[in-house]
């Protein structure tokens, strides 16, 4: 496992999280330090998080996709990072495009658009196999825009749910990544905060839906420490 510093990355960065809370659970360490660095960070939030609790009926997809989007920008402010740029694509929680179905494309498109506007030098993506659908589709969008610029990136992958529900062949190959560790005990304080605004993904929002999504202690634990844990390649390979 090779350390780096948030000062080893060229920006801007570009981080893709598939639901509001990945941000903060995958790389809210790096926000962080890349914020204080004065390094350029966009977080790019993919779906509206409104599929977490869909049994409910005081909290139907539109207003927990309103709540999701309130939390996801206290987070950041909670980083440090809200005078970071953000953007929120809105596919639908759960029900995102796979490729080559409607949608697909056009969210390719907004994508592309907006890694040719601020040429990021560093993507960090949720893992490729993820184990969650909208993970993966989230890396593949976000791969699609960079090739379509005929950019070459620096890749960092973050694993959300791997540990817990992938399969064997679901982890990275031999020479598929390079690892890479970022120190973050100077900022995890800020990351704890961040985490504590996604109120919804905690259990303190919604109150008649018990069977609803609620993030575990134990990945909680898992997830937010004192580093935080990236696989890096070079995107596309030449
Ligand atoms: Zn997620």
């Amino acid at each position: 496992m090779s350390n780096f510093v948030v000062t080893d990355l060229d920006g801007p960065i570009l981080v893709v999280a598939p639901h509001p809370d990945d941000e903060t659970l995958g790389c809210g360490g790096l926000i962080a330090l890349a914020t204080e660095a004065g390094i350029e960070i966009h977080t790019l939030f993919v779906t509206d998080g409104s599929a977490s609790h869909p049994a409910s009926q005081n909290y139907p997809p539109d207003v927990m996709a309103d709540i999701r989007a309130a939390e996801a920008e206290q987070a950041l402010q909670r980083l440090g990072a809200e005078n970071q740029p953000r953007s929120f694509l809105k596919l639908r929680d759960g029900r995102m495009p796979f490729p080559g179905k409607d949608g697909y494309r056009h969210a390719v498109d907004v994508v592309a658009e907006l890694v040719s506007a601020s040429r990021f030098k560093t993507v960090v993506v949720p893992w490729r196999r993820d184990p969650h659908t909208d993970h993966r589709i989230s890396w593949r969008i976000a791969t699609d825009a960079v090739r379509r610029n005929e950019m070459q990136v620096t890749l960092l992958e973050y694993q959300i749910w791997l540990e817990e529900n992938g399969q064997a062949d679901d982890w990275p190959g031999e020479g598929e990544v390079d690892d890479a560790s970022l120190d973050i005990s100077e900022v995890v304080d800020r990351k704890h905060h961040a985490l504590e605004a996604h109120r919804s993904q905690l259990g303190l929002v919604v109150d008649d839906d018990p069977s609803g999504f609620s993030l575990s202690s134990q990945t909680i634990a898992r997830l937010v420490g004192q580093t935080e844990s990236y696989w890096v390649t070079r995107w596309p390979a030449q």
